[in-house]
């Protein structure tokens, strides 16, 4: 969602004619675009801003948008005092006022709708990939997460929005779209006439765009995994071969504590539907290590649900309290070298389930989306439709999309040559 976002805020920008530079002292402007998922992400957006309010020119503005904005609110000008804005996530498309009026103090973290879709600027070209929210915000309120704060309540984009915004995107340069929301599979929207459209009405409208070749969506909660998106996986080939479904923990207890009141059993029951669908898939999961009150068995439950589903890339995290949260003031906190220790246990054997997948992968030839070079110049990033990096030796006019034979891999990458 980050990466739209500041997509879209530079091709904002663009329109009213500034260009852009990675130089801070170069900037007429500059925006820090914020996440405050984890306490960590905040603490850097406050340390950042002191370094580039000490490099900037002495004219520059700078200031915030994003979560961090949302979350921080005016503290932030009296953080740093010389900040020019402060724009939540639903109202970065405000972000011009303030090159209008350059002494003023910009300040707008309301979660008032979804109206910057309207008043954004179309991008001119769409890069290779393209991200289409579809819908903002979460009404799950895990007991752990800020989202709901920072992003409010559950909104659904107009069906035809979303639609004309993909078939945009294709005619000016994507070949994969990926559709986001923070509850992405809960999307739901019901046109004039009563028509309810689910997610799986977007895949299959999208499937019929020639120029794409490949869809996805991110990120699922997995009690909204519904029969007739699972069925898109049989159906639509297009649809790529790889889920992000994050289960969180692996224990009962802790899962309702984080209140995310599905069983396991039904989380297994979906995995199963899903490989009974599409027998290549693979999924990908979030993981909370050290969540209050976890015990040594409840972690050993969540060792034990990677081994089960063999997770092909996940992302765990140590439990960071966050504010306007229930879980930050729950007792029996885990101490941090008590968290520190099974978030390396778990990493350690997802690593090895990472590796083992990429390996059974060697001699395999695979429809591969070329990224761009790596940063040495001397080869090419594709992605294969599991999301694996995979990386083949430049060449004079590689094609966007290749069949690619896997030669060799690692934990983190592939090796391959165009087939
Ligand atoms: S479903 Fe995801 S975004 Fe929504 S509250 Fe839970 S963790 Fe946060």
């Amino acid at each position: 969602m980050n990466v739209y976002d500041g997509l879209r805020i530079a091709a904002m920008l663009e329109h009213h004619g500034l260009v852009q530079t990675d130089n801070v002292s170069d900037a007429d402007i500059i925006i820090l675009n914020t996440c405050a998922v984890r306490a960590k992400a905040t603490d850097k957006v406050f340390s950042a801003l002191g370094r580039i309010r000490r490099a900037k020119r002495p004219n520059a503005l700078f200031g915030i948008v994003g979560c961090v904005a949302r979350e921080a609110g005016a503290t932030a000008f009296r953080r740093i005092p010389d900040l020019n804005f402060v724009l939540g996530p639903q109202s970065y498309h405000k972000l011009p006022q303030i090159l209008d009026n350059p002494d003023a103090k910009l300040l707008n973290i309301d979660l008032g709708g979804l109206e910057k879709f309207d008043e954004l600027p179309q991008m001119e070209r769409s890069p290779r990939v393209a991200y289409i929210p579809i819908q903002e915000g979460c009404n799950h309120v895990c007991t752990y997460c800020i989202v709901p704060y920072t992003r409010g309540r559950e909104l659904s984009r107009p069906f035809n929005d979303c639609l004309r915004e993909t078939l945009h995107a294709a005619k000016t340069g994507a070949i994969e779209i990926c559709f986001l929301g923070q509850n992405v599979n809960g999307y739901k929207y019901t046109d004039e006439n009563g028509h309810t459209f689910r997610l799986s009405d977007l895949i299959r409208e999208t499937a019929k765009i020639p120029e794409i070749h490949r869809i996805r969506f991110t990120s699922s909660y997995p009690t909204e995994m519904t029969d007739d998106l699972i069925d898109m996986f049989r159906t639509e080939p297009k649809l790529l071969p790889f889920l992000n479904m994050p289960i969180q923990s692996g224990s009962q207890n802790v899962l309702s504590r984080m209140n995310r009141p599905y069983s396991l059993e039904l989380y297994t029951n979906i995995i199963d539907k899903l490989r009974a669908a599409r027998p290549d898939i693979q999924i990908s999961s979030d993981f909370i290590v050290g969540f209050p009150d976890e015990s040594d068995d409840d972690f050993e439950q969540t060792m034990n649900i990677a081994d089960r589903i063999r997770y092909i890339n996940s992302y765990s995290f140590k439990y960071s309290p966050r504010p306007h949260t229930a879980a930050a003031l729950m007792p029996n906190q885990i101490p941090e070298n008590i968290k520190a220790a099974r978030l390396a246990k778990l990493d350690t054997r997802l690593n090895e389930i990472q590796r083992e997948f990429n390996e059974s992968c060697i001699d395999k030839t695979f429809e591969c989306l070329l990224e761009g070079p790596d940063k040495t110049g001397r080869h090419l990033v594709y992605r294969t439709p599991f999301m694996q990096q995979c990386i083949v030796p430049t060449c004079a006019d590689a094609p966007a999309l290749a069949m690619i034979k896997i030669t060799a891999a690692n934990k983190a990458s592939l090796r391959g040559k165009f087939a």
